[in-house]
C-alpha cells in the first residue's frame, strides 16, 4: 500500500499540550527536564550524534565527558564500583538477572515488585518466588520473608537462587523497606541483592555499597531529569566481570549491553540534569517533610494515605472514600475528579480514579501543594453542597 499525503499529514510535528499545569503525576515529577537538559536535548538530538567522539566504546568517550560521568561521577553519586548507562531501569535489570542466572534458575522478587521485574525475569527464562507484604493499610513488605523465601528454593530446587531483588521504594505505596537487613539476609544464602531505586536514585541519596546491595538499578526519565529511555546500572566488583564481559568476537562490545546503549540525546541530557540531580538529592530531608505535610492535609479531608506512616517518600497512595462517593451521582461519574482538576490545572491523577490514587509530591513546592490541597477540598465542599 502507498501512504498517501493525507495519511502523513497526520505525523510530523505534534504539540504536547498545555504544559504549565501543576503536574503530581509519579511517573513525572522526577523526569522533567533542567533547563540545561531542554538545551542539550536540541543540541544533541541528531541520531549517533556523541559517535562522532567515540572511539569503540561509548562510556569511553573523553570529550563530551560521558567518560568521566559514568566512570567516576556515577560510581561515587551511587557508591557502586562500576557503573553503565542502560535504556531503563528493566533494561539495566534484565542485564542483571541475565548475567547472572542460568535459565530455570529462581529469582526471589518482593510481591510490590513493578510489572517490569517480572518481565525481565521471564525474558530471562528464570522462575520467580515472590516475598509476601502486609495488607492494607501499610502494605510493608516482610523483610523476614526472604529468608523464607529462599528457603523454599533450596528445598524445592536443592540450589539456592540466582538473585533476589529489592524495591526502593516500592512503585505503589513508597514504601522503603529494611534495605541493610535483606541484605544481611540474603547474604547469609550467598544470594546477591540488586536495589530497584528507579523511585529513588535522582530523588534521594543512594549508596549502594553503604547499603550492602551488590547492584543498584535507576530509571533516567523517572528520576533523574532525563529525556528517555534512559537509565543506570551499578555492580559490586565481584560482579563487575559477569555482568559486563566482553564479546568474544568483538573484543571491546560488552554483550550485555549490545555493544553500546544510550547513544545520543539521552545520555546528554542526564548529563546536563547531573548537578541539579546531585543537588536535590542533598535537599530530600524537605521533599520528605513536603510529602508529609501533604499527605496530613489530605487525611484532614478524610482522604487517607496508605502506606508507611509517618511516611519517607515523595510517592503516596491514597483511599478516598469520599471522591468515590460523589462519583456515584455526579454528572459524567468518576471522572470528574481529573476534570475539576483540570480546571484547576492539576495535572497526575489517573483520568476515572476516584477511591484510590497515587500521587508524587516531589519539587512540587509548599505553595503549589497547599493549591492542590485547597482544591481537594473545594471540590468536596461543591459536591457536598449540591447533594
Ligand atoms: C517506573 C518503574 C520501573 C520502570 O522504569 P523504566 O526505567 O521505565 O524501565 C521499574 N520499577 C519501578 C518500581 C518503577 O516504578
Amino acid at each position: 500500500m502507498e501512504l498517501d499525503d493525507s495519511t502523513l499529514s497526520k505525523f510530523g510535528f505534534i504539540e504536547r499540550g498545555p504544559k504549565d499545569a501543576i503536574n503530581i503525576d509519579p511517573l513525572q515529577t522526577g523526569g522533567r527536564l533542567t533547563e540545561d537538559a531542554r538545551k542539550a536535548l536540541l543540541e544533541w538530538g541528531d541520531g549517533y550524534s556523541v559517535c562522532d567522539f567515540c572511539g569503540g566504546v561509548l562510556d569511553l568517550i573523553k570529550k563530551p565527558p560521558i567518560q568521566e560521568f559514568i566512570h567516576d561521577a556515577l560510581p561515587a553519586f551511587l557508591d557502586a564500583d562500576a557503573v553503565r548507562i542502560t535504556h531503563g531501569a528493566r533494561e539495566s535489570k534484565f542485564m542483571v538477572m541475565h548475567s547472572m542466572a542460568q535459565e530455570g534458575d529462581y529469582v526471589v522478587l518482593d510481591g510490590l515488585a513493578h510489572y517490569s521485574s517480572f518481565v525481565a525475569a521471564q525474558r530471562a527464562r528464570l522462575n520467580i518466588k515472590t516475598v509476601p507484604h502486609s495488607g492494607s493499610p501499610e502494605y510493608k513488605t516482610d523483610v523476614e520473608g526472604y529468608a523464607t523465601a529462599i528457603e523454599e528454593v533450596i528445598s524445592e530446587t536443592g540450589k539456592a537462587p540466582a538473585l533476589a531483588q529489592v524495591t526502593y521504594p516500592d512503585g505503589s505505596y513508597g514504601n522503603l523497606a529494611d534495605v541493610k537487613r535483606i541484605a544481611d539476609i540474603c547474604h547469609s544464602y550467598d544470594v546477591p541483592l540488586m536495589l530497584n531505586g528507579a523511585y529513588s536514585v535522582g530523588r534521594m541519596p543512594i549508596h549502594a555499597n553503604k547499603m550492602g546491595v551488590d547492584f543498584v538499578v535507576g530509571s533516567g526519565h523517572k528520576s533523574m531529569a532525563s529525556s528517555g529511555p534512559i537509565g543506570v546500572l551499578g555492580v559490586k566488583e565481584e560482579y563487575a566481570d559477569i555482568v559486563f564481559r566482553k564479546s568474544p568476537t568483538h573484543k571491546v562490545k560488552e554483550v550485555e549491553l549490545l555493544g553500546c546503549t544510550a547513544r545520543g540525546a539521552t545520555v546528554m541530557t542526564m548529563i546536563a540534569s547531573f548537578p541539579d540531580v546531585v543537588r536535590r538529592t542533598r535537599n530530600w530531608d524537605n521533599e520528605v517533610a513536603d510529602a508529609r505535610w501533604f499527605s496530613s492535609k489530605l487525611e484532614d479531608m478524610r482522604i487517607m494515605q496508605m502506606g508507611e506512616k509517618p511516611h519517607n517518600h515523595d510517592l503516596m497512595f491514597f483511599e478516598a472514600p469520599v471522591f468515590y462517593d460523589i462519583s456515584q451521582t455526579a454528572k459524567k461519574g468518576r471522572y470528574f475528579l481529573y476534570r475539576e482538576l483540570k480546571e484547576r490545572n492539576i495535572h497526575g491523577i489517573k483520568s476515572g480514579l476516584t477511591k484510590y490514587f497515587k500521587l508524587s509530591t516531589f519539587q512540587v513546592g509548599r505553595d503549589n501543594l497547599s493549591y492542590v490541597a485547597d482544591s481537594f477540598q473545594e471540590i468536596i465542599d461543591k459536591y457536598q453542597k449540591a447533594e
